[in-house]
């Protein structure tokens, strides 16, 4: 039986020079994942365990089994599905091209998400050099947990950076979110410092980082960075909710409720009070 090793593969990656990347998923028209429509990659691999995410198959760098029971008829059957699989830039950059109609129209691109798409970054600024050499626009959906020697290279073949705000505080990084919470600001700084365009992106999370204390680190952190103008607050979901279930691990968010968009409005204010153009 083949078992995929991660270190095996980055290691063989360098002996051979293949450049691969480990992706789950390819996601086209999307709306909400920068500007205009967009084809959203997913890279696999993630080193922070954020408790509400929505996208635990996106954690492990290894392609890994997520059954679905499936009805066909009155049978139900489980769907062993692997979720990740390798591709070469070139391959990847023939599935980015179907869309190109759709990024002319509407002033869209490619957006490169995870998973944290850092901690692939050789394949990462491959994938971006190719597609700034055909002109596509490119975002970056990071949480900053990877500290990589090729982020200049990255920002500059980068159009914009969707950067995951998910506290300012320490302790609650560290209780619910992982760590290194320095690798996360330093990154921020450095991506400012290099000019590229930053949209902060705040998962606003019921108990975790939506009382006043926590908006307020937020936004005296952002409002340090003159680089960043633009907010956006991502209300709390349960959609991952079965996927744990699915993958043998446990959903540590209870019963805490979905958000909607208008639980979110005087929030929204604070930060427009701030200063920063901000959307929900
Ligand atoms: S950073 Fe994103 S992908 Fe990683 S654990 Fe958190 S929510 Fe999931």
């Amino acid at each position: 039986m083949f078992v995929f090793c991660p270190k095996l593969f980055v290691i063989l990656q360098h002996i051979f020079l293949i450049m691969q990347g480990l992706i789950f998923d390819i996601k086209r028209y999307a709306i909400h994942d920068g500007p205009g429509i967009r084809t959203t990659v997913f890279l696999k691999g993630c080193p922070l365990r954020c408790r509400w995410c929505h996208n635990p198959e996106s954690q492990h760098l290894e392609p890994e089994l997520m059954p679905q029971n499936r009805k066909l008829g009155d049978r139900t059957f489980v769907d062993n599905r692997t979720v990740g699989y390798t591709i070469t830039p070139e391959a990847l950059m023939k599935e980015i091209r179907k869309d190109h109609v759709f990024f002319e129209e509407s002033g869209g691109g490619v957006t490169f998400s995870g998973g944290e798409p850092l901690l692939q970054a050789p394949f990462l600024l491959e994938c971006l050099r190719r597609c700034k050499a055909e002109n596509i626009h490119t975002c970056v959906d990071t949480a900053g947990a990877v500290h990589t020697p090729l982020l200049d290279e990255i920002c500059q073949c980068t159009d914009t950076f969707l950067y995951d705000v998910k506290t300012a505080k320490e302790p609650t990084f560290k209780d619910y979110i992982g760590t290194p919470y320095s690798t996360v600001i330093d990154n921020l700084r450095r991506i400012a410092e290099a000019g590229t365009h930053i949209i902060a992106r705040i998962p606003v999370i019921p108990g975790v980082n939506d009382s006043e204390n926590e908006i307020d680190a937020i936004i005296n952190l952002l409002a340090g960075i003159p680089q960043i103008h633009e907010v956006n607050l991502l209300p709390f979901h349960r959609t991952g909710a079965d996927k744990y279930k699915r993958l043998g691990r446990t959903w540590d968010m209870g019963n805490t409720p979905n958000l909607k968009a208008e639980d979110l409005t005087s929030m929204q204010q604070r930060f427009v009070d701030a200063g920063f153009e901000t959307k929900v």
